[in-house]
């Protein structure tokens, strides 16, 4: 595997690097960031390295994921985008780029998450509409958006799971008085300390709970979850994939 990371000097570059440097048989042949740095071997132009690598890593801005897709198109590179918040047109240029090479576009590479999501989809499908779906976030104590984008797309899939939409079953702000809504899935939010990150899916029904949790103690998951996916990109057909392809577990429902 002959990759190029973007956004090589932010942390998710940092750690991926330094997870490739214990995967087998893979070379960095570009660290690509906003501003060279020859110590560690830092260069600004992506073009200029895509023609000596196989699949990009990128985990930069959301501002050059497009640009960065449609250079992986014109190389033949896969391309394993980790980095969040794409608008309509980063996500344009990824279904684009899929037309001439494999691409996965993941706002969670964890592939704990990956598996997560695929047992809350299924278990919603599963249990009766009475079991009560809340969702139970905590991050560290500088995390600014809330929920967490992964407690989000947990909900998307708990929805998804019984046949609805996210934007029709999340609850509202629960403070002052307000009795649940049936159906609702709600939100719990923790911040502090240095909580890297702990999902929980509750599904409560009456007289029994069912809980499905997930602690992330290490960046370096997210980091050993892209270089995995990448790893498997190799050699697919052109198109989009997911993560749950990465580990062959996509729940039925
Ligand atoms: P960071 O700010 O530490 O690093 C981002 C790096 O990208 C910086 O070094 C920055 O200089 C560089 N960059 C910005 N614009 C660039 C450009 N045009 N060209 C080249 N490099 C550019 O951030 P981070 O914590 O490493 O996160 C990066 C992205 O990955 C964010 O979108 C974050 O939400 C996402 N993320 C995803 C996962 C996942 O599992 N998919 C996990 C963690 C973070």
């Amino acid at each position: 595997m002959r990759v190029v990371v973007v956004g090589a000097a932010g942390r998710m570059g940092v750690a991926v690097r330094a997870a490739l440097q214990d995967w087998p048989g893979s070379k960095l042949v570009g660290a690509i960031d906003r501003e060279a740095n020859a110590q560690e071997g830092i260069t600004t132009d992506l073009e200029s390295v895509l023609a000596e690598a196989n699949v990009m890593i990128d985990f930069s801005s959301a501002a050059t994921t497009a640009k960065n897709l449609s250079a992986c198109a014109r190389h033949g590179v896969a391309a394993l985008v980790g980095t969040t918040g794409l608008d309509s047109e980063a996500l344009a240029a990824a279904n684009a780029a899929a037309a001439k090479v494999p691409v996965i576009v993941a706002a969670n590479t964890s592939l704990g998450v990956t598996l997560l999501l695929e047992l809350v989809r299924a278990a919603a499908g599963a249990l009766p509409a009475d079991f009560d779906i809340e969702i139970i976030e905590g991050h560290h104590r500088h995390k600014k958006d809330a929920p967490s984008g992964t407690a989000l797309a947990l909900g998307r899939a708990a929805a998804a799971g019984r046949g609805q939409t996210l934007d029709s079953t999340m609850a509202d702000d629960r403070r002052g008085e307000s009795a649940r809504r049936a159906g609702e899935i709600g939100f719990a939010v923790v911040r502090g300390g240095d909580i890297v990150g702990d999902h929980t899916v509750l599904f409560a029904g009456a007289g029994e709970r069912v809980a499905i949790s997930h602690q992330a103690t290490d960046r370096a998951i997210f980091a050993r979850g892209a270089l995995q996916a990448a790893f498997w990109l190799l050699g697919r057909a052109p198109g989009r994939y997911e993560m749950s392809e990465v580990i062959g577990f996509k729940s039925i429902t």
